[in-house]
């Protein structure tokens, strides 16, 4: 969960997602027509939208304006995700970690792609850890294995 300057962000956005797309999720709540908007990376959708719902069915109010576009880029050194406050875009590199279940590697994309949404929110990083904005993956992995424990885990850093 590295940041890196917007200038190199965008170099690299340019020649890895030539193909984003502008999917149309169809949410309907307050907030759901700036959460529309988003570009979403193909293939990307599933989680987004898992994080989505979770907000919504905890009455957890998200600034989707904040964010113009996810994208996914799959290169080989690592799972991690970036948001540039001035681009406002989300990049999350996923890399299946061979010692991870399939369940906990798809909830630990989760979790990166709901601590760089908490970025887009404002939130900095802490240096407490085992918490959503903890600048390291440390106590990731005492909660991926299980779903629910995964999504305490994200909703513990999105309400006071
Ligand atoms: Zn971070």
């Amino acid at each position: 969960m590295k940041r890196i300057t917007p200038i190199f962000l965008v170099l690299f956005l340019y020649i890895h997602t030539p193909t984003a797309t502008n999917h149309k999720p169809s949410a309907t709540s307050v907030g759901a027509s700036a959460f529309n908007d988003i570009s979403i990376s193909e293939g990307f959708l599933p989680w987004t939208l898992r994080f989505y719902n979770l907000m919504e069915k905890n009455n957890i109010n998200i600034d989707w304006g904040n964010i113009s576009s996810i994208n996914v880029v799959p290169l080989k050194y690592g799972t991690q995700g970036i948001y540039s406050r001035d681009t406002k875009i989300i990049l999350i590199q996923p890399y299946q970690i061979a010692t991870l279940s399939t369940k906990a590697y798809n909830n630990l994309l989760l979790v990166i792609l709901a601590h760089e949404i908490g970025h887009s929110q404002g939130f900095n990083h802490t240096s407490e850890y085992g918490v959503l904005m903890s600048r390291t993956d440390g106590g990731i992995y005492d909660v991926i294995e299980d779903n629910k424990l995964t999504e305490e885990f994200i909703l513990a850093g999105f309400t006071p």
